[in-house]
């Protein structure tokens, strides 16, 4: 087993087992967190019962959902490989209703999850959480406010905020996220395709072939998203008591955003993230990394045995936190330090040293535009103070 200490070890994000190299991996890793196929599993005890494959009772389902407790699903974002879900999800069945956290990226993946729901249970779905409002996470919301059982769409003030702004516009989405970005990835991938020789393996192309379709399939349905905000909001804490079952929402500080919920069973030791944590760097640039290391040591305090993050695989070791907030820390101080000696944002960038987190950090360092919001993002936090 790798140690998460050592900074070389294979992250989140690394895109080893993913058949794409480049910018199209990165951005389609980030996406839809591929790399997890090395992990897939590899949280799971031994005695925990299989996963429900939602495809194999409807073809037209892209998820695989894995019982972690009685009635607590995880919907892992590499899903089938049909539709590109991009984050994480969380299905929660509780005695007469359910809540799930996190929505997806479009409303086609929300569907596909709404449907992978019907496949174990057909109690109504009336919670939908949102741990944040980043297009990954919040986007497929237009989908749950559409059903009959009258869903409440939860989420921090903040983040209801954000999304009643134009979040289609905001530099994050336009960078990462919006059709414009993705068209340039399945671009890419076409030439890849085109590049192959005749001798290709089969699996090479066929994969490659795949990918395409679901980027293509994505990008038709990024022009149908209506930004749906939270109509219920909370600033630092909601319990739900549902039958016996008691659901925490948790804003544990400010971080990955202004307005992160943590979502968490007590009983069940169990915790949804976000991307406040995962076993990879956060995008920091929408984000308070000069807070984000004690938001994280809140997260530490709550007793969990499993984090289900956002992206990548289930984390069982709290070790990871203390690893996370290391690197946060690191970052952090040299762009405190570049901007205390009148450096420019781009001198910053040339200055910044994160060798060792290569792998762990390989959204950032592999994507200059990614670490120029990020770098950005730290130099508005430093001029505010
Ligand atoms: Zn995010």
């Amino acid at each position: 087993m790798r140690s998460i200490a050592d900074p070389r070890s294979q992250p989140l994000f690394a895109s080893g087992s993913c058949s794409l190299t480049g910018f199209a991996a990165l951005v389609l890793v980030l996406l839809s967190a591929c790399a997890t196929s090395d992990d897939q599993g590899a949280g799971r005890s031994d005695d925990a019962p299989p996963a429900v494959s939602a495809a194999a009772a409807d073809q037209t389902v892209g998820h695989v959902l894995e019982e972690i407790a009685p009635g607590v699903y995880f919907a892992d974002a590499a899903g089938t490989g049909e539709i590109l879900l991009a984050s994480n999800a969380m299905v929660v069945v509780n005695r007469d209703d359910v809540l799930v956290v996190d929505s997806h990226i479009t409303a086609d993946a929300a569907d596909s999850l709404i449907r992978a729901v019907r496949t174990i249970t057909d109690k109504p779905i009336r919670y939908l959480v949102n741990s944040h409002f980043h297009f990954d996470h919040a986007h497929g919301n237009q989908s749950f406010s559409g059903l009959a059982s009258d869903v409440q769409i939860v989420g921090h003030e903040y983040t209801r905020e954000r999304m009643l702004t134009d979040v289609l516009a905001e530099p994050t989405y336009q960078t990462i996220g919006a059709p414009a970005a993705q068209e340039g990835i399945a671009m890419q991938l076409e030439r890849q395709i085109d590049a192959l020789d005749a001798e290709a393996d089969a699996e090479t192309r066929s994969s490659l072939q795949a990918q395409l379709v679901m980027l293509r399939r994505h990008i038709e349905a990024l022009a149908e998203v209506v930004p749906t905000p939270p109509n219920l909001t909370l600033l630092d804490k909601l319990t739900l008591h549902r039958g016996d079952r008691e659901i925490q929402l948790l804003h544990l500080g400010r971080g990955h955003t202004g307005g992160d919920v943590v979502v968490y069973l007590p009983a069940e030791k169990i915790a949804f993230t976000g991307d406040l944590f995962y076993a990879g760097a956060p995008y920091l640039g929408d984000g308070f990394a000069d807070e984000f290391v004690d938001t994280l040591g809140r997260l530490a305090e709550l007793d969990v045995d499993v984090f289900v993050p956002g992206h990548g695989p289930l984390v069982r070791d709290k070790a990871q936190i203390a690893f996370n907030q290391e690197y946060l820390r690191k970052y952090w101080r040299q762009v405190s330090d570049s901007h205390a000696a009148g450096r420019s944002v781009e001198e910053a960038i040339a200055e910044l040293d994160l060798s060792g987190y290569e792998e762990f950090a390989a959204f950032q360092t592999n994507m200059p535009a990614v670490l120029e919001l990020e770098v950005r993002r730290m130099y508005e936090l430093l001029e505010l103070r």
